[in-house]
């Protein structure tokens, strides 16, 4: 089956999903939606932790919150971790029959499914989340569900491990994870490539596979596991340590890109070439002027800014986003001196910053950095991707608060890119299309 670009590929509903904790007083636990202006959504009158829209999204949910409200209730005001309530749902799904799943015209259940049970037993880090999550399960599981042997447990951790999606808000930030039963391997022919043909994007918790590109056949489709920001040694390693593969795409051989990810200003006036460590040497050099620089700050400013993005994405967590505005601003002016627009580092300093600009309202600020990421986006991520769709659409809303007429251009260019990765169907479609409107007249 060919398939165009701008095309969905699979719809689908997860079998088993999971609001993450830090979610849980802004979401519905249910269909993950934040209701308008932040008004609180009501809690569940029983277990008093999750919360629902209404009772629709409630009694969807009832179906599996019923036994895990029982437990909730018991355990309180201890909460389980998301892991553990992802596979005490997905036990409660399995104790019902589940209906075969059709791929490519075979009928599949849940039991052909591949769970790489030998990588994960040699796994040390697995193994320990194994232990510490088969304890709490067993204590949060009491008088509500039998559990499975200790084996095939194991199997239903290393499937979920393997198989699961972050689900992510329309702005890309993970806010859940699920678990879809189409997409599980080898029924799924969905591979990764760190230069994918399609993309995985969310609609509350549905499941989108879009093509970014035109592909003869469905078997061809790619999409990636994980940020293809990061350099190749470090996507290798997610991979490898996520996924238990050893990525060779196209992309892990392009070893240019990964001295760019990593390089610095040139010193020469006008010169926008870029500064990387000559190997085997202390000495730095330019690709454009041949400029070289014996300079050991260079790399200890690097690893500053990594330590301050270690530090940002904590704050983050809390929500601490004056707290990483002032300290994100800082740095981005201090390492702007040093480290290339197209630094890996410095993308991610200004996209951090750039979040907690908008979190506070500074508008200005948050302008200047969202132009500086958007060039270094579309250098890494090439145009039709969802990232660089939503930096669009994030710069033409703050172009149109500051009620500045180059908004538009920008919300024009969100919208094709975001036809082809969400579709026109998609509510972060429709909610551009309006702010087109209004910005049109
Ligand atoms: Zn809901
Ligand atoms: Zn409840
Ligand atoms: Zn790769
Ligand atoms: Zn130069």
């Amino acid at each position: 089956m060919k398939l165009k670009r701008g095309e969905t590929w699979v719809k689908e509903d997860p079998f088993v999903h999971v609001l993450s904790q830090t979610e849980r007083d802004s979401r519905c636990d249910f269909c993950f939606r934040r209701p308008e202006n932040d008004i609180q959504i009501p809690r569940c009158s029983s277990c008093k932790v999750v919360r629902f829209c209404n009772r629709k999204c409630q009694s969807s949910a009832w179906s599996v919150h019923k036994k895990e409200c029982r437990s909730l209730k018991r355990v309180a005001p201890k909460i389980p971790t998301d892991s553990v309530r992802l596979i005490f749902r997905l036990l409660i799904k399995l104790e019902s029959d589940i209906e075969d799943v059709e791929v490519f015209g075979k009928k599949r259940n849940w039991a052909d499914l591949i769970s790489h049970v030998d990588e994960v037993q040699e796994d040390q880090i697995r193994l320990q989340q194994f232990m510490v999550l088969m304890t709490t399960l067993k204590s949060f599981s009491e008088n509500v569900m039998s559990m499975p042997s200790v084996e095939e447990l194991f199997v239903i951790f290393g499937r979920v491990c393997v198989n699961s999606f972050s689900i992510c808000d329309p702005e890309m930030n993970p806010i859940g994870v699920g678990v879809y039963i189409r997409q599980i391997k080898p029924c799924s022919v969905l591979d990764h490539s760190c230069r994918p043909n399609a993309v995985a994007v969310f609609e509350g918790t549905t499941l989108r596979i879009r093509c970014v590109e035109p592909v003869d056949s469905e078997q061809d489709l790619r999409i990636s596991y994980i940020d293809t920001l990061d350099d190749t040694t470090t996507r290798r390693r997610n991979l490898q340590q996520q996924y238990y593969f050893n990525c060779l795409c196209g992309e892990c051989k392009d070893s240019e890109k990964d001295l760019i990810k990593f390089s610095f200003n040139c010193t020469s006036v006008e010169c926008k070439g870029h500064v990387t460590q000559v190997p085997a040497d202390d000495r730095f050099s330019c690709d454009i002027c041949g400029t070289t620089v014996d300079d050991v700050n260079l790399n200890q400013a690097a690893e500053k800014a990594q330590k301050i993005i270690k530090h940002l994405n904590e704050l983050k967590k809390q929500r601490e986003h004056e707290s990483i505005r002032m300290k994100g601003l800082s740095c981005v002016s201090e390492m702007r001196a040093i480290l290339h627009p197209y630094n890996v580092h410095f993308i991610k300093l200004c996209d951090l910053s750039l979040d907690a600009c908008i979190e506070t309202s500074q508008w200005d600020d948050a302008l200047e950095l969202g132009r500086l990421t958007v060039v270094a986006y579309r250098f890494y991520y090439g145009e039709l991707h969802p990232s660089v769709g939503i930096l669009l659409f994030k710069i033409g809303k703050i172009l149109s608060y500051l009620a500045d007429r180059e908004a538009l251009q920008f919300l024009k260019q969100a919208a094709t890119v975001l036809r082809v990765t969400h579709g026109d169907d998609h509510s972060l479609y429709k909610d551009l299309a309006q702010l087109i409107d209004q910005n049109s007249n």
